[in-house]
């Protein structure tokens, strides 16, 4: 097999996702031909552009990125993330996480992600608008409701993909709503689409909790991110009677042992911007955090978050990763060690890519689905997939993240295998 520092996008994230996706197919003892076509993405694109600041005569470049893991099962679909220190490596990495979580909750689309070398929150809404409609037009040839479908990521919302597919519909000469998700619901974007990561969640949480002792009336919640993902995941588990004791986000962390109200704590956030500050709760280091005392800790912020350094300091018995690879490698097998049931990413944060999914069948077939629809059908894929996953970890004694990549992983590699190499 190939070495990764002789590929484009080698670095510390795209191999830990190449590294673990090896680790599994030597489990399975995955085809060698398709293993090599697995660890690197298909098209991968680089963009440098130019935008104007609100300051009409200074220029500044950004970079930008688009990369599309697997063509194979259908379109490509993921997210688009704006960060300083987004790179090739990272969303290549991402891709491929995104192409084993469509195949293992059944959506037939291969991975894909995008992102622009930014700190959003250094630009004003005028400067983010012409970020992104430039953005959008140095990747449109590579995005369409066919082709590709991008959705928001950290640092992006539901107004950046408004502007995605207004740019991306000028071009074209008429609508195209189904050309991103996590749109407005004004424009074609879907009921419930905000809430569904954070939803899909906590509907994992009974069956999760249940195999690890964990009563879900009055379970603590520690949970980093208060952002698309972390403020639903809170409400939803402020709602099946949890108790969140602890949120951390940019500003800072707090904790209150009885449980924050989490109503007033998302309206807070909406006024000043972050969590610190909260009356009702004390101020504590992010160490502190993920030292709680718990029952649930739910990354729900950046990857990378658990290490090998804090690892041992995490008295959670279930963690439920709802941002994208919070766990490194190494962390991973001490939690194991410890006895940490962790419900892996590509499983638990997948609500949003189904609702994303239900939103671009809606597009296509201009027919809209009700809220109840939307979530009853969202939480029978999350628990179908969940069982699926629990039954072959038990089955073949594997944790459940191997279990989840090897299912998703086995997927990809039989349509590859049937649809065979061209010409
Ligand atoms: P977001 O930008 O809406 O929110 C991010 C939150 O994390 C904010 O509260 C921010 O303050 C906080 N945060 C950022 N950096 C932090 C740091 N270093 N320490 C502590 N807090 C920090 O992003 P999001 O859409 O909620 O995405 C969060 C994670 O979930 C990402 O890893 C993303 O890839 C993943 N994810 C998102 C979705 C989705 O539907 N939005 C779906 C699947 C996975």
């Amino acid at each position: 097999m190939m070495l990764t520092d002789e590929m484009e996008w080698d670095s510390p994230m795209y191999r830990e996702a190449a590294n673990q996706f090896e680790n599994v197919a030597e489990l399975m003892n995955l085809d060698d031909n398709v293993r090599e076509r697995l660890i690197m993405p298909q098209r991968s694109l680089v963009v440098t552009f130019p935008y104007r600041t609100d300051e009409y005569s200074k220029v500044r470049t950004a970079f930008g990125y688009r990369v599309q893991h697997v063509l194979t099962m259908g379109p490509t679909k993921g997210g688009i993330r704006y960060a300083p220190d987004v790179n090739l490596g990272e969303v290549a990495a991402l891709a491929m996480l995104m192409t084993w979580k469509c195949a293992l909750v059944g959506l037939p689309f291969g991975g894909a992600k995008g992102g622009v070398r930014i700190d959003p929150h250094g630009l004003s809404r005028t400067e983010l608008q012409r970020v992104t409609r430039r953005y959008t037009a140095e990747v449109i040839n590579m995005i369409g409701p066919q082709k590709d479908i991008p959705a928001p990521d950290l640092g992006t919302d539901e107004q950046v993909m408004a502007w995605i597919m207004d740019t991306y519909s000028q071009n074209q000469g008429y609508a195209v709503p189904a050309v991103v998700t996590g749109k407005p619901p004004e424009l074609g974007g879907s009921v419930a689409r905000r809430e569904a990561t954070g939803r899909g969640i906590i509907s994992l949480l009974p069956s999760a909790a249940l195999r690890c002792g964990v009563g879900v009336d009055g379970a603590r919640v520690v949970i980093q991110g208060f952002g698309n993902v972390g403020r639903y995941a809170a409400i939803a588990a402020a709602e099946v009677g949890c108790r969140v004791i602890a949120v951390e986000d940019l500003s800072g962390a707090i904790h209150n042992g009885q449980g924050l109200e989490v109503g007033r704590l998302a309206r807070h956030v909406d006024l000043t911007g972050g969590v610190r500050g909260f009356s009702g709760a004390d101020s504590i280091s992010h160490d502190e955090l993920f030292a709680l005392e718990c029952d649930v800790l739910i990354p729900a912020a950046v990857g990378s978050v658990i290490t090998g350094e804090n690892v041992h300091s995490i008295e959670a018995k279930l963690v439920l990763e709802g941002a994208n690879n919070p766990t490194t490698l190494e962390a991973d097998r001490v939690l194991k060690d410890k006895g940490v049931l962790v419900v892996p990413d590509i499983l638990c944060n997948a609500g949003g890519v189904t609702v994303s999914y239900f939103e671009w069948v809606q597009d296509l077939q201009n027919y809209f689905w009700s809220e109840n629809e939307i979530v009853s059908r969202l939480r029978e894929i999350m628990i179908r997939a969940f069982e699926e996953v629990l039954d072959l970890s038990m089955r073949k004694k594997l944790d459940m993240r191997t279990a989840a990549l090897m299912i998703g992983i086995q997927r990809v590699a039989g349509a590859k295998l049937v649809r065979g190499v061209y010409p």
